[in-house]
């Protein structure tokens, strides 16, 4: 496969290169280039100059959503080959990759669809005017995401800007760069013309940050930590470019004394150990009604227990490796902490191997909670879950809401009062369900957890600015 940076629809060499290493195996995967400050200026130039040609400010709606249905295509072809690359880069059972890719060929059709559906209004002024509004692209967008989901984060970026007819620069996590390269291969087989999408690999502090300050850069899409996000928020002022920023999280997962249990205790279980737990919206706080406390921590113990870290390409596994030597350490690092506060360990608590090798980390359950601790207050992005219990429905809500996130939350209850969702301060809200995510429905963060949302058609509100048009009659 590509490994070199894309830039105008050319594979250009950088002057220096890195090594990837496979989490699962510890071997090394791949060699990609690196983007520096030289790289990620042409990348820039190389958008705003498409951005500004005719083949594409001028290619009609309906084909910019064409390219972006073939893309969706050339996609789901090449599927298989698409999650294994991002299986053996992530660790991510190969069983999550392939829905995750097919999370990605979902996000290009539905903004394909959207490509040609971006109208204005025509507005009722005073005076002797026609006055309507223009939805125009906003410009050179920079779309900077994380390594837990490669591709499909990448897409829920990539996908509006274009369809809005915008440009991208597209920088991957550093550690996760494949498929991101592999889209890149793919947007020049659909035939975007050179400069619509580019993609350049290489570390946050170097390449990212030069795209930050880059004053060809319009907007920013940023999905990532809190504490880069403000950072990147700080520094886009200089430029006053357009910032979306999708953080971290540390969402609870509310379980009441009158819902359905066994299904409480698998969205618990999938809430925090899908993906490993590296994932923004883990129900990593699971807050549990005083009643059915002592009921549900025994079958997620014993569940947890079951749920052992295997190979990845297994067909059963759903439990992978950490991303890296590193993420395993801080997991680590906070189980001890965990230990130390005084949490009772229930399940877990240990790193693993798979036939000797690996980053692995047990499916780890904390009970006995309190805020305070580390393991409540702070986003560990593992299979760590920590448990509180409550007394009453107002109790839940205030301890739901007591944390500087707000992405996600779970309401487990068979009381459709309780299920109103109004109380919680997040961004999305799962009732007796949870993780689930479609192209249709917007995603994004209250308070620390960014603003602005990915998906659904508020996405595409990013991606354009409103032009108003006093026509004097
Ligand atoms: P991160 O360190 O913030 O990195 C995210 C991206 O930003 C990476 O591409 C990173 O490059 C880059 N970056 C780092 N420093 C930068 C800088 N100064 N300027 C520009 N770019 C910079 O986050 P992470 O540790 O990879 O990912 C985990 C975090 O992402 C968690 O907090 C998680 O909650 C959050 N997340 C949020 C969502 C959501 O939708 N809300 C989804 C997934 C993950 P490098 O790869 O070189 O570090
Ligand atoms: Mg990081």
């Amino acid at each position: 496969m590509k490994t070199e940076l894309l830039i105008g629809n050319e594979w250009r060499a950088a002057a220096r290169r890195y090594c990837l290493v496979n989490p699962a195996t510890e071997e090394p995967l791949a060699e990609v280039a690196e983007a520096g400050e030289a790289e990620i200026d042409a990348a820039v130039q190389a958008a705003r100059a498409c951005l500004e040609s005719k083949q594409w400010r001028e290619l009609p709606a309906r084909k910019r959503g064409l390219l972006l249905f073939r893309l969706a295509d050339l996609l789901e072809q090449r599927a298989n080959e698409i999650a294994e690359v991002e299986t053996r880069n992530n660790g991510k059972p190969l069983f999550e990759s392939k829905i995750d890719v097919a999370m990605a060929i979902e996000t290009f059709r539905y903004y394909a669809g959207w490509a040609d559906k971006l109208t204005g209004d025509t507005l009722p002024v005073s005076g002797n005017f026609f006055t309507y509004t223009l939805r125009e692209p906003v410009g050179v967008v920079a779309a900077i995401v994380p390594w837990n989901f490669p591709l499909n984060l990448a897409t829920w970026k990539v996908a509006p800007a274009l369809a809005a007819g915008c440009t991208v620069v597209l920088k991957p996590a550093h550690e996760t760069p494949l498929t991101a390269l592999m889209l890149g291969e793919l947007a020049i087989e659909a035939g975007f013309p050179a400069g619509a999408l580019n993609v350049v690999p290489g570390p946050g502090s170097t390449a990212g940050a030069a795209l930050v300050r880059h004053p060809g850069v319009d907007k920013i899409a940023f999905t990532g930590s809190t504490e880069v996000g403000r950072w990147i928020m700080r520094e886009a002022a200089g430029t006053l470019k357009r910032v979306t920023l999708e953080l971290g999280g540390k969402s609870p997962n509310i379980v009441f004394a009158d819902a359905d249990l066994a299904a409480a205790v698998r969205g618990a279980q999938n809430g925090i150990f899908y993906g490993k737990g590296e994932v923004c919206a883990a129900g990593s706080r699971l807050l549990v009604e005083k009643a059915v406390h002592d009921q549900l921590i025994e079958e997620l113990a014993e569940r947890a227990k079951k749920l052992t870290p295997g190979d990845p390409f297994e067909k059963n596994t759903r439990l992978g490796a950490i991303v890296s030597r590193r993420q395993q350490e801080t997991v680590l690092s906070y189980i001890e902490a965990g230990k130390k506060e005084g949490a009772r360990l229930v399940a877990g608590g240990n790193p693993a191997k798979v036939n000797g090798k690996g980053y692995y980390v047990e499916a780890t359950v904390f009970d006995a909670a309190r805020p305070g601790m580390k393991i409540v207050d702070e986003e560990i992005f593992g299979p760590v879950l920590a448990v509180l219990t409550f007394e009453n429905e107002a109790q839940g809500i205030e301890l739901a809401n007591r944390s500087m996130y707000g992405l996600a939350a779970g309401i487990w209850t068979k009381d459709i009062q309780k299920a109103v969702a109004r109380a919680i301060k997040a961004g999305t809200v799962w009732v007796n369900t949870y993780n689930f995510y479609d192209p249709a429905a917007p995603f994004g963060g209250y308070k620390a957890s960014g603003f602005g949302r990915d998906l659904g058609r508020e996405a595409l509100d990013n991606y354009t600015e409103t032009k108003t048009v006093w026509v004097g009659l």
